[in-house]
């Protein structure tokens, strides 16, 4: 820019395409970041959503936001809309870890790297990863159910098996479980997933539990607070809710609220805000063309893929004050509504 704004002798000249310059420029360096989600259904999407977008902007960049409702055609669509809007980098929360690759490749093709926001997106080569140890999330939901209920009978409610998280959190719960099967102490009487990790499927399983074994069950672990609440109806209908333990996941408030009256055992609590901020951080600093270095590795089938996993923390009655009420994840007063 000096260079050209003097002139071959040497003395500087007024130039206001010099300014303009600056302008331009200016404008070229703020990042746009694309947003690709799955589905705003549940609680917490709702969540990631507001505070990925305050983190992004609080870094001086934008976002474009997209939810899909459930349909990967429609993400794909998406996706692309977010690649030819000129996005510098791609987050993506995949409805389907293995159609979403298809994502991947045409951002790439495009020029933009993609991260892959709490699911992972399978046998693709995505550039970072950014979620809670999943597995975590499984283990500490049957360590907290066979504390319990050590014999008995066990009910999985798990998620959709589109979903790669839905594999690693019932990994997570059979890792404590099965200890115990070999033993002959726990039997698990029903384990199916629940298509498109809808709240109405995990009813109709539980349901069919129910029915299959005569309501003699000790028992229930779901995939997350969604599927819980719908388990616990059921459990409602016969008699059963508030008698035997039900884990869930994702500390929505009204498992918060469930857990508070008894009829759910305990949740799994993710902080949102960190995950949503550190996803944010990251994202931008790729997309400024930062080189991103991380200690853990996950095999996607395809790569082996940088990888920030945060920890989840397991939460029932007796430590709801000091973790999601403590950190503000929800208030007081709505947690204990009618108390
Ligand atoms: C997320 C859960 C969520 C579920 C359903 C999973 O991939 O990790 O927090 O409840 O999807 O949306």
């Amino acid at each position: 820019k000096m260079d050209r704004s003097l002139q071959p002798e040497g003395k500087p000249v007024q130039n206001t395409s010099f300014l303009q310059d600056e302008e331009a420029t200016s404008k070229e360096e703020k990042i746009k970041i694309g947003f690709s989600m799955d589905t705003l259904e549940e609680e917490r999407w709702l969540r990631d959503r507001a505070l990925f977008k305050a983190a992004v902007e609080s870094l001086g960049a934008e976002v474009e936001i997209l939810a899909a409702n459930g349909d990967d055609a429609l993400q794909v669509l998406q996706a692309e809309t977010l690649i030819s809007q000129g996005v510098d980098l791609l987050v993506v929360v995949p409805h389907n870890a293995e159609a979403a690759a298809t994502i991947v490749k045409k951002a790439h093709l495009a020029g933009i790297k993609v991260l892959s926001y709490d699911r992972l997106i399978k046998n693709a080569e995505i550039d970072l990863y950014v979620s809670f140890d999943n597995e975590r999330v499984g283990e500490l939901q049957a360590e907290a159910i066979t504390k319990i209920v050590p014999k008995g009978k066990y009910v999985y409610i798990g998620g959709a098996d589109t979903d790669n998280n839905a594999h690693l959190f019932k990994k997570g719960v059979f890792h404590v479980l099965q200890p115990l099967i070999d033993k002959g102490d726990i039997t698990v009487v029903y384990d199916q997933w629940t298509k498109n990790w809808l709240p109405s499927n995990a009813y109709a399983n539980m349901q069919e539990a129910l029915i299959a074994n005569e309501g003699k069950i000790d028992a229930v672990i779901a995939a997350n607070d969604a599927t819980a609440g719908m388990a616990i109806e059921a459990l409602m209908e016969t008699g059963l809710a508030g008698k035997i333990p039900v884990a869930g996941q994702d500390a929505e408030l009204a498992a918060a609220q469930r857990i508070v009256e008894g009829t759910q055992t305990m949740t799994v609590y993710k902080p949102i805000p960190t995950l949503a901020e550190e996803a944010a951080r990251l994202a931008v600093a790729m997309a400024r063309g930062e080189f991103i270095d991380t200690d853990r590795k996950v095999n996607n089938g395809k790569v082996e893929v940088p990888s920030v996993l945060l920890p989840p923390i397991a939460v029932n009655r007796s430590n709801m004050d000091e973790t999601v009420i403590a950190d503000g994840f929800h208030s007081k007063v709505d947690v204990y509504k009618g108390e």
